[in-house]
């Protein structure tokens, strides 16, 4: 059943309007005046207006108008004297569904202007249904599009990027370093005697302390970093557009935030910390990604070698490069 409300300071008009329409099965209320037609509104579910143009105090244009700015759904009749053609033309303009002219010629044509409008309105709110309805499923494409590609890219207990992703990353960006001779620097970070902790203190706070680190190294990171999970207890951050020396000054703030971090039980480590060693490698003109990694690799040796928590630098491989 559709809710109707009849608009006029006319009684008699009201009276054949209302008649018409609920012998048509709609639900129909009627008021004299456009201000007590808003003051109906406010309480909704309103599907139609029917209203006289002309009426003392506000009109009604200005009820359309009223109506039109917080409702694009609900429809609005607009009834006219016979000669008033100016004024239902500017009532199309300013929105209403359709007009009628007094007196009327018959009453069918209530019915079916009526019938016509609330099909209107009937298909303006499938519509509303309907793109709400793609909005949500788009939207839930969008998260499930997300999740398969985090999926592809990240690793699952610290949600940084995987290996495949990082090797993808650094062959893209050591193919644009060489081409526009750019600085890009490797960090590959391994915990100190994680074998230690993990023995003393379970697997699970191992897995804790590994997700703690992820945290540091995005913190300490730049947004242009790719910071991944190598594997293990082993982290790479690929840092484009940093010198070696830029690249070891945030080694070492990682170095010291890692030490510095109160890990949970981290008093039955060797030397009562959780720390990390850190080798970094800058590409050489004539290098490639393998062999910036590999550098990067051989510098954590050397780090684990000089007594660990301690950062290292790959010497150059090009004879033409000085080294840092
Ligand atoms: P070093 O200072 O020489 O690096 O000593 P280490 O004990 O860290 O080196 P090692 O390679 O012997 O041990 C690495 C340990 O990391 C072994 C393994 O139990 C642990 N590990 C690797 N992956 C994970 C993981 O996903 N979760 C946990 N909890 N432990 C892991
Ligand atoms: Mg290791
Ligand atoms: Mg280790």
């Amino acid at each position: 059943m559709h809710h109707v409300l009849v608009v006029d300071d006319d009684a008699a008009i009201r009276g054949i309007v209302a008649e018409v329409l609920s012998d048509d099965g709609h639900a129909v209320e009627a008021v004299e005046s456009a201000e007590q037609a808003l003051e109906r509104l406010t309480k909704g579910g309103i599907d139609l207006v029917i209203t006289d143009i002309r009426m003392s105090g506000m009109d009604g244009l200005s009820l359309l108008k009223e109506i039109r700015r917080n409702d694009n759904i609900l429809q609005v009749i607009i009834m006219t004297s016979h000669g008033t053609m100016d004024s239902a033309v500017g009532a199309l303009k300013s929105g209403a569904y359709d007009f009628l002219t007094k007196p009327f010629e018959n009453l069918e044509i209530i019915s079916t202007t009526a019938k016509r409008a609330l099909d209107a309105v009937k298909m303006a709110r499938e519509k509303v249904l309907l793109v709400a309805t793609l909005t949500r499923n788009n939207e839930e494409l969008e998260r499930m599009n997300n999740f398969f590609r985090d999926l592809a890219i990240k690793d699952g207990l610290t949600n940084l990027y995987n290996h495949r992703h990082l090797q993808e990353a650094l062959t893209v960006e050591v193919e644009r370093s060489k081409r526009y001779k750019r600085d890009v620097s490797v960090l590959f970070i391994d915990v100190d005697y994680f074998k230690t902790y993990n023995d003393t203190q379970g697997h699970p706070a191992g897995d804790e302390v590994l997700r703690s680190l992820a945290k540091i190294l995005l913190e300490h990171a730049r947004d242009a970093d790719t910071v991944a999970r190598w594997g293990g207890e082993e982290f790479v951050i690929l840092a484009p557009e940093t010198s070696a020396e830029q690249a070891r000054e945030l080694a070492e703030r990682l170095r010291a935030a890692v030490s510095a971090f109160p890990f949970q039980g981290r008093e039955t480590q060797p030397n009562g910390l959780i720390t990390i060693s850190v080798g970094v490698a800058t590409l050489d003109p004539n290098g490639s990604h393998e062999s910036l990694v590999s550098r990067a690799d051989a510098a954590v040796y050397e780090a684990k070698a000089a007594g660990r928590n301690t950062v290292r630098v790959a010497p150059s491989d090009s004879p033409e490069v000085s080294t840092v």
